[in-house]
């Protein structure tokens, strides 16, 4: 057979640059076809203007109901609205979305893991018709307050407090870091009680509930985080969510979001990896490309290596939720493993782009700065190496 490939290049190297082991080969016809339509999407109408989003510090509500309508709002539950998507078929819409910015895909976390979750696991069948329709449709926007401005890693620690008075109950206190509250419909408020911590739906047209926007911010610019302060806040008696006391609450829908960032953050990785590769195919020094010269090629291929392992990870974690064997310990190993992966991924990215890469016409610093948020949100680093480690020893070592 003749060799008609004079370039000296491969002619399959484009397919192995974007999917080196041929993953695409794990998944089915029909969570392929959801992916395309999530990373058409993205393409359309993030990518775009993602940038002007971010240096604008502009989070395109203008979209959300698009992304109800591409049924990426609550995807993985059932029943009200929701469209009762694999635990796979989220993963993979995560990925794609957070290819675009982290931002977007915190907003579906929050919107769909976290506030979405929360009623549709705890709430009382009244708090699902009324709540849980809407925010799939992405008509109504939700919001979850565990963090508080003396409790993070510790929330067991937190200070706001709900007490009954007759038939109402009232709430004091403040939340610090809460996606979304100031353009939210809807709180879920979790708060000391005297039976232990109970989650609450709050209105946030509630006299009392205020929250603030979060500003100066490095990273995640393209997504709003808060300030709440509750003052007096006086529910109705059945704003309790009924069917959970405790933070296994809180941190069963935690677990939701963290299964996602696993995907998602492999997305911000693949796409710093994909423009760094763009960038040194054309950018010429020395005479020749830069993705000519060795240590740029080790660069890429060690970039691509973290994200196939990533992906991996990702997908395994996945089929194990779907099977519904997935044991938090294991959500942990995929959340630390590949935000640390991706941000290493997204700063070797930048190093390749040069000069050019610490601005917003590409991709990758963007990326590290949002990553940096995802490494301390839904458990940091450091709190997922004591689950793990208490899972290998047997030990605590929280405090
Ligand atoms: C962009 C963004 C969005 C967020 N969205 C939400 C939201 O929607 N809702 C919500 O409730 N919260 C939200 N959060 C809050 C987030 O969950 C907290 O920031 C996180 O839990 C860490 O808490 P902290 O920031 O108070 O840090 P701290 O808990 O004060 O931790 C500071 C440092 O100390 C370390 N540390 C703490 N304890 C230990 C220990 N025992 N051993 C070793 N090291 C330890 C931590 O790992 C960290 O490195 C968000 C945060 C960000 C940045």
């Amino acid at each position: 057979m003749t060799d008609t490939n004079t370039t000296g290049t491969d002619p399959g190297a484009a397919g192995l640059a974007r999917d080196y082991l041929d993953l695409d080969s794990l998944f089915s016809a029909g969570e392929l076809a959801l992916r395309d339509r999530v990373r058409a999407f993205v393409a359309e109408r993030i990518r775009p203007n993602i940038g002007a989003w971010y240096e604008a510090a502009h989070f395109p509500r203008e979209i959300v109901k698009e992304m109800g309508a591409l049924g990426l709002l609550g995807m993985h539950l059932t029943g009200y609205g929701c469209p009762g998507r694999s635990a796979v078929e989220y993963g993979l819409a995560a990925l794609e979305l957070e290819a675009g910015d982290s931002g977007l895909r915190t907003f579906v976390s929050v919107q769909g893991s976290l506030a979405m979750s929360a009623i549709h696991k705890f709430g009382s069948e009244e708090h699902k018709q009324r709540w849980l329709p809407g925010m799939a449709a992405g008509e109504l926007i939700g919001c979850f307050g565990l963090t508080e401005p003396t409790a993070g890693s510790d929330p067991a620690s937190m200070l706001t407090t709900a007490v009954r008075d007759g038939d109402e109950w009232v709430i004091d206190g403040a939340k610090r870091w809460i996606g979304l509250a100031s353009i939210a419909d809807v709180a879920v408020i979790w708060a000391k009680t005297s039976e232990g911590i109970r989650g609450f739906v709050v209105p946030t047209a509630t006299p009392g509930f205020a929250a603030t926007p979060i500003g100066r911010k490095l990273g995640m610019r393209a997504s709003i985080q808060c300030d709440i302060t509750l003052s007096g806040v006086r529910l109705p008696a059945d704003a309790v969510l009924p069917a959970v006391t405790g933070l296994k609450g809180p941190f069963s829908c935690l677990n939701e979001a963290r299964y996602g960032i696993m995907w998602g953050a492999m997305g911000a990785a693949r796409d710093s990896y994909e423009a760094a590769l763009a960038y040194a195919q054309q950018r010429r020094q020395f005479g020749k490309p830069i993705a000519g010269f060795q240590l740029t090629q080790q660069k890429l291929v060690d970039m691509m290596l973290e994200i196939q392992k990533g992906v991996l990870v990702a997908l395994h974690t996945g089929r194990l939720k779907d099977a519904g064997t997935l044991r938090p310990e294991q959500i942990s190993f995929g959340k630390l493993n590949n935000v640390r992966e991706a941000i290493a991924i997204c700063r070797q990215a930048r190093t390749i782009l040069g000069g050019n890469g610490i601005t917003l016409d590409h991709s990758p610093v963007r990326h590290a700065s949002n990553l940096e948020s995802v490494r301390t949100y839904e458990g940091t680093d450091e709190v997922h190496i004591l689950i793990m480690g208490r899972a290998l020893t047997g030990i605590p070592a929280f405090a």
